[in-house]
């Protein structure tokens, strides 16, 4: 069985993630360094996530708690900075390398570095969370260094970490038809069917779904899905 469906470039587990390690030792940690050269992206990203997320935290309909979320291969803290930490009274921070969560308490500043509950350095696929313990979990662009089997256990292990009404984020690129492998950073890009076969088996319900607008051309559709649990978890 391969350990990417439909991607037979990545044949061990241990290059796969230790490349990844590699290439990610070897970035600066900048919003620049997070975005792979795009930086110019930033504030359109930022913005559409706080769209997408604020009637489920505000309003008439808001039902998600505001107390706590995860930041899920948060590099510096691009996304708590700018709109976690504006949202939720604690956010933790859960990225493997050490470098990026050093980085991220200067980066997010003084204040708002106090009310970083954890900066947990850890891989995904290793990582153990509290149970009933996040709001929101967000999990942006780092899906892809993660093998099927990983990512789909990882979906579980936030099931399990969400408090009552909570919504796990995944916000990722999307290839057109099949997955693709890129050598550079060790990484896969899944297609459409691929990544909700991967929340099928983690058995997460699709709440809400959106298309990134706005986002240069030439670069992967970006999609947002809000995901809860099929079932209530106990
Ligand atoms: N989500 C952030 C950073 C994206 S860059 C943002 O949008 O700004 C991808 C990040 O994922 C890097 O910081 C990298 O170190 C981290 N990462 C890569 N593989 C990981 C893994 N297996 N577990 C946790 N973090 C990982």
């Amino acid at each position: 069985m391969s350990l990417i469906s439909g991607c037979e470039d990545v044949s061990s587990e241990k290059s796969f993630y230790e490349n990844a390690d590699k290439y990610w030792k070897g970035v600066t940690p900048t919003v620049n360094g997070m975005l792979g050269g795009y930086s110019h992206i930033n504030s359109v990203d930022i913005q559409e996530s706080k769209k997408f997320l604020s009637p489920y935290l505000l309003g008439p309909n808001a039902k998600v708690g505001r107390t706590r979320a995860l930041d899920c291969g948060a590099g510096i803290g691009r996304i708590s900075k700018q709109f976690l930490l504006h949202s939720f009274d604690t956010v933790d921070l859960l990225e493997q390398n050490k470098a990026f969560l050093e980085e991220a308490k200067t980066f997010l500043g003084v204040q708002s570095a106090k009310r970083v509950g954890e900066f947990i350095c850890s891989g995904m696929q290793d990582v153990i969370l509290k149970d009933d313990h996040y709001d929101v979990i967000w999990i942006q662009w780092v899906t892809g260094h993660l093998t099927d089997e990983h990512f789909a256990n990882f979906l579980k292990k936030c099931q399990r970490s969400l408090k009552r009404n909570g919504l796990i984020i995944i916000k990722e690129n999307i290839s057109s038809e099949s997955v693709e492998w890129d050598e550079t950073d060790s990484s896969v890009t899944r297609s459409y069917d691929d990544i909700t076969a991967i929340f099928k088996k983690a058995d997460l319900r699709i709440v809400q779904e959106k298309h990134q607008t706005n986002f240069p051309v030439e670069i992967y559709r970006v999609f947002i899905f809000a995901l809860c649990p099929n079932q209530p978890v106990k």
